[in-house]
């Protein structure tokens, strides 16, 4: 069998945890071939080995953390890892994306991929040091928050180089949408942490000392000196190496396009001056950044007076500016920044926990739920002082958070009374900081991403950046644009290169190409033809996954208020979305059946994935 050596580890680590079984398997020639790396070859091995309606919650779930052939190369901002897993939130296939350390160190350790399996029998943690893998008890670590939890696993082997992946009390408690913490950095969206404290994996903690060879240094080094300088020299880099995406309120509010009130406008009232980023830069400490990455979006903030002052914290980015800020109604920077802390030391996913809080706060203004029924809390839009009491109350499941910690598309099954209708979410995951009335493209994208509504994996940029901008109105041509946008991001998030890079036009596909040979020398890697191929393999795969758990054309409607209820003011005023027309295109260009949103036999067939297609007869979900 093939080894590869150059930009990869060449194995993957398989630890069940049920058996205490730890093995070791060779990466093969047909997973690199096809899937390239990171969420590709995620993708590939949890469908292959996930039976469909396997519950997320059980043993028999599966996380599979991944990192790239770029990760731990001198390439700039191409260090980030992803844990892929059947979501407790949708239901579905999930990926969620980090810039911590653990992913090179798992690299440095001597593996590619780690698929963890089974359940412990009491509260546990991963210790991987090189090849020696232990599975150790955790009592004295359940229930720490999870910094709490990296410093003492650290102290425990007397090394501060140790790399923690933890979760939080959230995890442990099963909310739904719990995050795994890496350092200052999380994986947060889908409920991965909520699968790893079903697991009773408190942390996966790695220490490596091997190193990542390429195949063609030279060239890796020449490219990241290119890539420094323009960081360094190139205006536009200048605001967002700052303050990154946090800048973005004033701009997102300009447009109409910054969600208040759970979705019911698009531009807030005395937003200017109070989360924008002059404001943000008042209580700004130092920059940061994620592992190996030049471009450093990430910042530290420091709120000093007040009821919120506190220690400096990494964050809010722009997502938790939008989540316990307009959503919510509420324009106190402070109390952004204190949510944001309980987010990351609970191990909660800040869109969804704000998302279903602004989901509350309407059913409390719609008169559906009342103080009673919320344990006293007056959640008028805007309360600070009520979201953070009921945030907590979400992240250790007490009181009316124990029905919120479900996500909204639950809670609203609990709760009944016709609430299912102000759950904004699709297939079960809270949307981000984007209104689709204002954006048809990248609604569009939140509509029919396999997660659910996620930005992350898909967005269109052309729709808001750029000297030949799309009109972000007009929903003729968004299907097409969709798709090659989801099918680009799944070739990033092979390498695992962050959309950022991408976004800005720092690392083009001409450039990621060269990267990904240079770093492994496999020449069709060389090639955007090949590698689009295996973008589209992959959203087909992730399709194939979502349909055998009985999803289709019905799961990719965005929530009704966008459908029939046109924005009242700002920019965006007037415009619905035209859900049947966006996806009757999407479907065309994906090669999917317009009726059922399934891929065609032919389709599938043309990305290599005939045997897919098999499986797919069989169950009746083949057009
Ligand atoms: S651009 Fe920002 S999010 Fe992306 S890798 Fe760099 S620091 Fe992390």
């Amino acid at each position: 069998m093939k080894q590869f050596t150059k930009g990869y580890a060449g194995n993957i680590l398989r630890v069940n945890l049920s058996t205490r079984n730890v093995t070791t398997e060779p990466l093969t020639e047909e997973l690199v071939k096809n899937y390239v790396g990171g969420r590709g070859i995620a993708a590939k091995i949890l469908y292959d080995e996930l039976a469909p309606g396997t519950d997320p919650l059980s043993p028999s779930n599966k996380l599979i953390f991944t990192t790239g052939p770029l990760a731990g190369t001198p390439a700039q901002s191409c260090s980030r890892w992803i844990v892929t897993t059947k979501s407790p939130l949708t239901g579905g296939m999930f990926r969620s994306c980090s810039g911590g350390g653990i992913g090179v160190e798992l690299k440095s350790a001597g593996f590619d991929l780690l698929i963890v399996e089974g359940k412990a029998d009491k509260p546990s943690y991963l210790w991987i040091n090189d090849d020696q893998v232990q599975i150790k008890e955790a009592d004295h670590l359940w229930g720490l928050l999870s910094r709490e939890t990296t410093l003492a696993i650290r102290k425990e082997h007397q090394d501060d180089k140790i790399k923690v992946a933890a979760i939080g009390p959230s995890g442990e408690k099963l909310v739904r949408f719990a995050a795994i913490v890496d350092d200052r950095r999380t994986a947060s969206r889908g409920g991965v942490g909520t699968v790893m404290g079903s697991k009773n994996i408190k942390a996966i903690a790695v220490l490596g000392s091997k190193r990542i060879e390429v195949a063609d240094p030279d060239k890796m080094r020449q490219i990241t000196r290119k890539h420094v300088e323009t960081v360094k020299n190139d205006p536009k880099f200048k605001g967002f190496c700052h303050l990154g995406t946090a800048s973005a309120v004033g701009f997102c509010h300009e447009l109409g396009i910054y969600p208040v009130n759970n979705f019911q406008e698009g531009v807030l009232e005395n937003v200017e001056g109070r989360l924008t980023g002059e404001k943000v830069d008042e209580i700004f400490v130092k920059d940061d950044h994620c592992q190996l990455c030049h471009i450093g979006c990430g910042m530290v903030l420091q709120v000093k007076e007040g009821s919120y002052a506190g220690d400096p914290i990494e964050g809010p980015e722009y997502e938790t500016l939008y989540s316990f800020g307009g959503e919510v109604g509420n324009t106190d920077l402070g109390m952004i920044v204190e949510a944001n802390r309980i987010c990351d030391d609970y191990g909660v996913d800040t869109i969804s926990a704000g998302c279903t809080i602004g989901f509350a706060m309407e059913l409390y203004e719609k008169g559906i739920l009342n103080r009673e029924d919320l344990d006293g809390l007056d959640l008028t839009w805007g309360n600070h002082e009520a979201i953070i009491k009921l945030l907590k109350k979400i992240a250790t499941r007490e009181g009316i958070g124990d029905v919120l910690a479900e996500g909204s598309r639950k809670a609203a099954q609990k709760i009944g009374k016709g609430s299912e209708k102000y759950a904004i979410q699709v297939k079960g995951l809270e949307l981000p900081g984007y209104e689709p009335r204002g954006l048809k493209g990248s609604g569009l994208n939140l509509a029919t991403a396999p997660l659910g509504a996620s930005h992350t994996i898909g967005q269109c940029p052309q729709e808001i950046m750029g000297p030949q901008a799309v009109d972000r109105f007009t929903p003729e041509g968004k299907g097409k644009l969709c798709s090659f946008n989801q099918d680009r991001v799944a070739i990033y998030e092979t390498g695992i290169v962050c959309i950022f890079p991408m976004a800005l036009g720092l690392i083009d596909l001409p450039t990621l190409k060269e990267m990904l040979f240079a770093a492994t020398g496999i020449e069709v890697f060389n090639d955007e033809d090949y590698l689009f191929k295996v973008g589209a393999r992959i959203l087909n795969i992730e399709r194939a996954f979502n349909m055998r758990e009985g999803f289709s054309r019905k799961d990719d409607y965005l929530p009704t208020r966008f459908l029939t209820e046109p924005l009242e003011t700002g920019p965006a005023k007037g415009h619905v979305f035209e859900m049947d027309q966006l996806l009757d295109e999407y479907y065309e260009a994906r090669g999917w059946d317009k009726e059922t949103g399934y891929p065609t036999r032919s389709t599938l067939e043309s990305l290599g994935l005939a045997p897919v297609a098999d499986e797919l007869a069989t169950l009746g979900k083949l057009p």
